[in-house]
Parts: C-alpha cells; structure tokens; sequence
C-alpha cells in the first residue's frame, strides 16, 4: 500500500478510470483518432460535470505507466489524450516521457488547478468557475476552451483569455445539456468577437465516447 502510494507521489503508478481508443469529439483536434487514458480523481466539483464518477481517486485500479503506455501501443493511432478526472492532480513526467518515447503526440485537457507537469504537445486549459486556476497553467495553455452554462461564462471566458499567450486559440463550447439554450448566443458571439471560435462536443453528436 505504501509503495503504491509512493509511486502515485512520484507518477510512475496511476489510478486510471477507463482508457479507450475513439476520435476526439471536442477542441482543435476534433475528427482525430486518439487513445483517451482517463486518471482517476478530481477536486474540482463542477456541478454540471458529466464524469463525477471520476472524482473518487480511490475507486479506480492503479496502474504502471509501462502497462498504461501497453494500453495505448495496441492501436494504429499516435495521439494520447490524457484527461480526467484533473490529471494535473499528479505528476505526468513520468507518463509523458515515456509516452514521448514511444513516438506519441501527447495533448492534455485539464482545469489547470493543480501545478503544471508533463511535456505536451497540445494543452487545452477548460477553467471551471468551482476552483481557480494554477497560475502555472497561463503560460501552457494553447488552446483555452471555455463551457458555456449561464450567460455569465462570456465575461468569465475573457477574464481567462487576458491571463492566456496571445496565440493561444480561444474557443467557446456549449455544455450539453445548455446547448439549445446557449448555441445561439455562442455564434452571435463569436460573430461578433472573431478572435473566438465555437466548439462542440461532436462525439455526442456521432454517438462515441
Ligand atoms: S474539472 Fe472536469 S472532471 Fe472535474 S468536476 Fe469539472 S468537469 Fe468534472
């Protein structure tokens, strides 16, 4: 028990909830295959969130990086997307790494609460209205991708978009549930502030994880 515990500590053992090859429904990289590895734990507390089974670190099987990394090498695709859960709750040195080596693209989607780590080629910060952020996650981000939920997320989203690099890409994604209600809104946005793009969760659309 301690020695799992020490080896989370150090991220070369992880609690993963699920991990599965589909195509990224979401973000810049919508319509790419990718090997979704899901880490278990989540501090966060989003109320709309549609993985809460993931919050419970605890619950889920803790694994090597090396059979995390097996996970992924079985299928034709090269890009990882590891999200959560927070995955930034950990250390993700090890996993990138290691991932890197086997000739990955490794992109990340986080809430940017927890200090960053790992080395990504592609980091999508969602800021959530429940946790700050990590100051460490401003400089990271590339893509900053804000859910919409109440009218109030535009001011929220641009108070993000102040602190993110100015070639960070900015995108503004109906949540599900809210979509009927806020899709029209988002696109009158965006017609009208251009440096923002929509995105949608297109692999609820297609049925997929
Ligand atoms: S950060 Fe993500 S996993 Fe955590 S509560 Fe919010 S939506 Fe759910």
């Amino acid at each position: 028990m301690e020695e799992t515990r020490k080896s989370i500590e150090k991220g070369t053992m992880l609690p993963v909830m699920e991990s599965f090859y589909t195509i990224q429904g979401e973000g810049s990289f919508t319509g790419c295959p990718a090997y979704f590895i899901r880490l278990g734990g989540c501090d966060v507390g989003c109320v709309w969130c549609d993985v809460k089974e993931s919050w419970e670190a605890g619950k889920w099987p803790v694994q090597t990086i090396d059979a995390i990394v097996e996970g992924a090498l079985q299928y034709p695709g090269r890009l990882v997307v590891i999200t959560g859960g927070e995955p930034l709750m950990y250390d993700l040195d090890p996993l990138t790494s290691l991932l890197k080596e086997k000739g990955f693209t490794i992109n990340i989607e986080t809430s940017g609460t927890h200090p960053f780590s790992g080395h990504f080629d592609w980091v999508c910060f969602s800021p959530k209205k429940f946790k700050a952020p990590h100051e460490s996650i401003f400089g990271k981000a590339d893509e900053l991708k804000v859910i919409v939920f109440h009218k109030s997320d535009f001011v929220f989203a641009e108070k993000h978009a102040e602190k993110v690099r100015k070639d960070c890409r900015k995108l503004l994604q109906p949540e599900w549930s809210k979509s009927e209600k806020y899709t029209s809104e988002i696109i009158n946005y965006v017609k009208n502030h251009p440096d923002w793009n929509i995105s949608l969760q297109t692999h609820k659309f297609m049925d997929i994880p």
